[in-house]
């Protein structure tokens, strides 16, 4: 049984990156929205069943609400290629960024 932990759990906005800089940017978590009452929910656990497939448990941090749930989490599509692929992995490229990426591939005129 896991430990009791103070509720909300982590709900505190001081974590919220200030500077626009790209490196605060990459800091923001994905923001998760109750679909009870539209506050603010933390993601709490997650479990990785596959390397492309997540299941994340999210509690709402409306103390009135308590909702709390499970995430399903797939990567879909890919949208810049990896430099170190893995090849068991296959995320199809988008098609907007494949055209792209033929574009970088083509001969300059
Ligand atoms: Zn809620």
């Amino acid at each position: 049984m896991a430990a009791q932990t103070p509720y909300p759990p982590r709900c505190t906005r001081s974590d919220r990156a200030r500077s626009s800089d790209l490196r605060s940017e990459r800091r923001k978590s994905v923001r998760i929205t109750c679909p009870h009452c539209d506050e603010r929910a933390m993601t709490r656990t997650s479990k990785r069943p596959s390397p492309v497939f997540y299941e994340v448990y999210a509690q709402c941090c409306n103390p009135a609400c308590g909702w709390g749930g499970k995430l399903l989490v797939e990567f879909a599509t890919t949208t810049s290629p990896s430099r170190l692929p893995n090849h068991n992995i296959n995320i199809p490229v988008e098609p907007d960024s494949r055209r792209v990426l033929l574009e970088q591939l083509a001969p300059h005129r």
